[in-house]
């Protein structure tokens, strides 16, 4: 994997650069298609093409499940077992087993949320058993043991074979004790080493073998907590990691302060990846002024399900009873295929009467949109209009003048 900076902004630390891997180019700022079970839900290969995806970010957990690594490996790697002939990311798998083992059968949002109280039931209920070594969880599929360890993650990302693998690190919530957060974070850092230490070994077997390198980045925790930050930002950056992975940031609220603390400590020479936001606009203009890359995140097709379609003036759902008689498009400015052929009126009887359609052409509405947003900022860098760009987007998308001010 190669990265090269084109342009930075002399007004922000937003900056146009490509990511080259194996499987092509990835022109950053980048909104990053989440395809958890290697799929994007709802949409075919084509579909993901046509609305200008650059890249796909499927799940380690998941997928070690379900269909297993080595199936995967059979087929030569991930973009091969989808058909797709573009650059993929793997996560760590770290996200899941933590997130599903505290909150299991829960809401995540009720895991960003929970005290710690929640933290100690859910361990001591079992479901995950976390030591130096590594973590034992549970298959939220059928309940079977699983061990968890930063070379078996590394193991099992070279297996599914990822342009862009990410490091196993600990997540706790941020509303954690300072404590956790900073045993967690710790804990992070020393299972930094031994996934770099195991990647590096299981590339110099891909080179024996001809196959092609894969990249590893190394992620950044540390919870609301400023020293905790900038130490894991110090820490990540020493390692010969391929780009870094930010992780453990819910909140649009906490991105420029979290972001002031860690970017500023990181090497500019590489890439850096916001793990998980990118579910609304907000997200995307502050991470990338502060000098974030790429962006992953499944809210877009999440929410199209449940028939919440993004619009230049705010979310709608369509399901409400307005939209039965309005034969315009989701959003007039919009030029996806949805948008393009066919109305509100459609998509709402799409949706009142539980028809498959529905989730195909509303996720593809909001996965174009996301992702044609941050081209357009990455436009507006290139064109020096940004402030002016990101101050009309998020007046007419966000209308509550008073929430919105404190970032324009
Ligand atoms: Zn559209």
């Amino acid at each position: 994997m190669k990265f090269k900076i084109i342009k930075s902004s002399s007004k922000n630390l937003s900056r146009i650069g490509q990511i080259e891997t194996t499987h092509g180019i990835i022109n950053t700022p980048a909104f990053i298609v989440g395809g958890t079970k290697a799929t994007v839900k709802a949409l075919t290969i084509d579909q993901i093409k046509n609305l200008n995806a650059q890249a796909i970010l499927a799940n380690t957990y998941h997928l070690m499940l379900q269909p297993g690594a080595k199936i995967i490996q059979h087929a030569d790697g991930l973009a091969n077992f989808m058909g797709y002939n573009g650059p993929t990311f793997t996560d760590s798998g770290g996200f899941q087993i933590f997130s599903l083992g505290l909150a299991y059968k829960q809401n995540l949002k009720d895991m960003t949320n929970s005290r710690n109280s929640t933290q100690k039931l859910q361990y001591s209920k079992g479901l995950i058993n976390i030591t130096d070594e590594g973590v034992e969880f549970k298959s939220h599929l059928d309940g079977s043991k699983y061990f968890m360890s930063p070379e078996k993650s590394m193991e099992i990302q070279h297996q599914i074979g990822a342009d862009i693998h990410m490091a196993f690190d600990q997540l706790t919530t941020p509303l954690a004790d300072q404590s956790i957060i900073e045993e967690a974070c710790k804990r992070t850092h020393q299972w930094a080493l031994r996934s770099l230490t195991k990647h590096q070994k299981l590339n110099q077997q891909h080179q024996k073998n001809q196959q092609p390198e894969q990249a590893l980045y190394g992620i950044i925790q540390g919870g609301r907590i400023k020293d905790l930050r900038i130490k894991s930002a110090k820490i990540i950056n020493q390692l010969d990691f391929d780009g870094f992975g930010i992780g453990g940031i819910f909140e649009p609220t906490e991105i420029n302060q979290v972001l002031n603390w860690i970017i500023p400590r990181l090497t500019i020479d590489k890439p850096r990846h916001l793990l998980g936001m990118g579910a609304q606009p907000l997200d995307l203009f502050l991470g990338i002024e502060n000098g974030i890359d790429t962006f992953d995140c499944v809210a877009p097709t999440r929410q199209a399900r449940n028939g919440a379609l993004y619009t230049s003036n705010g979310r709608i759902n369509i399901k409400n009873q307005q939209f039965k008689t309005n034969y315009l498009p989701i959003d007039k400015n919009c030029y996806c295929y949805t948008c393009i052929n066919h109305s509100q009126s459609y998509l709402h009887h799409l949706f009142k009467a539980n028809e498959l359609l529905a989730y195909t052409l509303a996720s593809i509405h909001n996965e174009y949109f996301i992702v044609n947003l941050v081209d357009k900022i990455r436009l507006s860098i290139l064109n020096e209009s940004y402030q002016e760009f990101k101050k009309n987007f998020l007046i007419n998308y966000y209308q509550e003048s008073d929430f919105i001010n404190k970032f324009i």
